[in-house]
């Protein structure tokens, strides 16, 4: 059989040793993860882990039938039984579904979650632009509060400054209630109709389904044609806009630098009043980290009770390349204690059950048994390479003394010990 290819815009995450570039190394992957997890303790935030497929219909209500997500991107396929699955674009959908499910709500007024996982959209690839790419995020449901836009804000923030980004920039903006968008999305459907013309044909398709994301094209005869539409911000209603300069104010008073770009609608949908974005310039142009914001009406629309929510996601992918970026993590460095090397059968299998009880005692420990002592060479440099601290050797002649010869990989100097007194030998140096 000819050798297959991995899909398209997918990536494998290695052993850091064989990763091609350092960001795919399962080592840093899971120091950033970690990271993740332990912020999110701190924050007495609770994990989510849904499932990875959902109904067709979760994304098509909730993401939006006008998103460029369900619209072009989503892997749909029929299952056995007929039915309409989708492979999960997005986080948020299926966590609300899930919360609804636990009757969450009916337990208490505030529940905050986060999830970490793979997400798939059907996307050109490119650097920082993947088909399965992951995501981990943060979803607040509660009454509706700025103190709840600023919280997930201000946890966003934290994670990135505790991965060392310091040159995160967090851009806001506010799309004001619903009633107040419908009044102004037609002010600015009347305004670009009248530019039709010279509208990119990505525009063009908008100003009928979605007008609002006409404010973020990236084309420069649309950016000049924005310049002069009428702004959201002159039109807030007395709410809206008492809303948003509070979460201003509650981000202010914790140090978190903002700045208000009213060109910022984000892709979804179901956004209401504050959303916002993550970006890092230096990653290149797909600079966007994270971004999210707050949904008014999509829990109970999905049949959840009357309550507001507000989340975020952040690309784990864009968030690697980023901190390895800013030097923060280095090369992974190994955590093997000792390298055990058994010259000849008597020796392999001391060495092998010696192994296991090390394992047990919390050491880590890698060993092979060679059956030529040529080869000795090869394996020492193999555990240089792992960066191994210690190097063991047991030949059958050290086996017949009771004992093992021991290199520090760091010094080279050699010693020679009992090999019962081994384990504890390696535990003392934890
Ligand atoms: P979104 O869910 O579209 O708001 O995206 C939130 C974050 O997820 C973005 O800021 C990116 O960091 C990341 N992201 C979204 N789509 C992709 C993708 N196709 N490949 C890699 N990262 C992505």
């Amino acid at each position: 059989m000819s050798h297959i290819q991995s899909p398209k815009g997918t990536f494998d995450i290695l052993p850091g040793a064989l990763a091609e570039e350092p960001w795919q190394s399962s080592q840093l992957w899971k120091q950033v993860e970690d990271l993740v997890h332990e912020q999110c303790r701190r924050a007495c935030i609770h994990e989510i882990r849904m499932p990875i497929f959902e109904s067709t219909e979760l994304f098509q209500k909730s993401t939006g039938e006008s998103s460029d997500i369900v619209q072009k991107e989503m892997y749909t396929f029929d299952d056995k039984g007929d039915r309409s699955m989708t492979l999960r674009p997005e986080g948020t959908p299926g966590a609300l579904r899930a919360l609804i499910d636990a009757n969450a709500f009916q337990k208490q007024s505030v529940n905050r979650v986060y999830y970490l996982g793979p997400m798939f959209r059907y996307e050109r690839p490119q650097q920082g632009r993947y088909r399965q790419f992951h995501q981990f995020g943060i979803e607040i449901l509660g009454p509706r509060s700025p103190w709840l836009d600023a919280e997930a804000i201000s946890l966003g923030w934290n994670i990135l400054s505790a991965l060392g980004l310091q040159e995160t920039e967090l851009l806001i903006n506010t799309l004001a209630s619903d009633a107040t968008r419908r009044t102004y999305q037609s002010a600015l459907k009347d305004f670009l109709m009248s530019q039709e013309s010279s509208l990119s044909e990505d525009s063009k398709r908008r100003l009928h389904t979605n007008p609002l994301r006409i404010l973020d094209s990236k084309d420069a005869a649309d950016r000049a044609i924005i310049t002069g539409a009428p702004k959201l911000s002159q039109m807030l209603d007395d709410d809206s806009k008492r809303f948003f300069d509070q979460v201003l104010e509650l981000l202010e008073r914790a140090c978190i630098r903002y700045t208000i770009d009213d060109k910022l609608v984000r892709g979804l949908d179901y956004y209401c009043d504050t959303v916002f974005e993550f970006q890092i310039k230096t990653i290149g142009a797909q600079s966007a980290v994270g971004g999210g914001g707050r949904y008014g009406r999509m829990l109970s629309e999905m049949g959840g009770p009357s309550l507001e929510g507000v989340g975020f996601a952040c690309g784990m992918e864009r968030l690697l390349q980023a901190t390895l970026q800013a030097g923060q993590f280095s090369k992974p460095s190994s955590n093997c204690h000792c390298f055990m090397i058994a010259l000849g059968h008597g020796a392999a299998t001391t060495l092998f059950a010696l192994i296991n009880e090390g394992r047990q005692q919390n050491l880590c420990l890698e060993g092979w048994p060679s059956q030529d002592p040529k080869k000795l060479k090869q394996a020492l440099q193999y555990a240089d390479k792992l960066g191994a601290r210690y190097v063991a050797i047991l030949g059958d002649e050290e086996l017949a003394n009771g004992q093992v010869k021991l290199r520090h990989m760091g010094t080279r100097e050699e010693i020679s010990l009992p090999l019962a007194g081994l384990i504890e030998y390696l535990k003392r140096g934890l």
